[in-house]
């Protein structure tokens, strides 16, 4: 059984077919999926998601590139549905894009409320989704000034380094179809360094759909194609890529 730990599901892309999709997830061996949000409302939906499917659970938050002017009331919203949903199961996804925001100002905000998220998931102890593109100095740093939070980095696409630093940690390591492109020697690299009891398996669906599916949309059912890279690269049975993750992810999101 294959755990999809990021998949939003909350997209418009999944509107035609959401329920469809979802129900079919445990017959084609995804038997558990971490939806993470993007910002307040989607933090409302993915709950709502979460209460209606026994294999779905939840992460809320805001996302750096999600953020408007009214962030900090938002955030108490997301805490008091953190605190009376017992499917959420992480803050997430939290962290910093530089690739799209390259103003310094914006940047600063997008510190401002990663930091306040991470001192969220410190005061409910819950793990953390972290999303880091093209910054990833600033995201080990602010994730190093809170020493008590755990959780993963999703679509990791740090240094060899940097992941040792983030195992050192305690923070587990999460790949996408990205894996599967030609181009992928340095994520690659980074698995081939980490324990497979620190890795995890994600599809970022609707985006990053994994060869030989790149270009269509993505969707949990294709997770087993991030096993398979793994696998090879770690040399040992796709199964047992399975079952690690799988228990990986349950220990960090604290499923039993
Ligand atoms: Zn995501």
């Amino acid at each position: 059984m294959l755990f999809d730990t990021h998949a939003h599901y909350d997209d418009n892309r999944f509107d035609s077919d959401r329920d469809e999709l979802l129900s079919s997830m445990p017959a084609n061996n995804v038997g558990l999926i971490l939806n993470p949000a993007v910002d307040l409302e989607s933090s409302r939906t993915v709950v709502s998601y979460a209460q209606k499917y026994p294999f779905l659970y939840a992460a809320v938050g805001i996302h750096p590139e999600d953020w408007n002017k009214n962030w900090k009331n938002d955030l108490l919203v997301i805490k008091e549905l953190a605190q009376n949903e017992h499917k959420v199961r992480a803050i997430g996804e939290i962290g910093l894009d530089y690739y799209w925001e390259k103003d310094p100002e914006g940047r600063a905000v997008q510190q401002e409320v990663f930091r306040a998220q991470m001192a969220l998931a410190e005061e409910l102890l819950l793990p953390v989704i972290v999303h880091d593109r093209d910054a990833h100095a600033d995201c080990l740093t602010i994730t190093k000034e809170f020493s008590h939070v755990r959780g993963v980095y999703h679509c990791f696409a740090g240094s060899v380094e940097m992941a040792r630093e983030l195992l050192e940690l305690g923070y587990y390591l999460s790949f996408t179809g990205v894996i599967t492109f030609k181009n992928a020697k340095r994520a690659l690299d980074v698995i081939r360094e980490a324990p497979l009891e620190r890795l995890m398996v994600e599809t970022d669906a609707p985006y990053m759909a994994p060869e030989p599916y790149r270009g269509r949309r993505n969707s949990s059912l294709y997770v087993y194609r991030m096993a398979e890279a793994i696998a090879e690269v770690k040399g040992v049975a796709v199964s047992e890529v399975e079952r690690i993750t799988t228990e990986n992810g349950k220990r960090l999101f604290q499923i039993a």
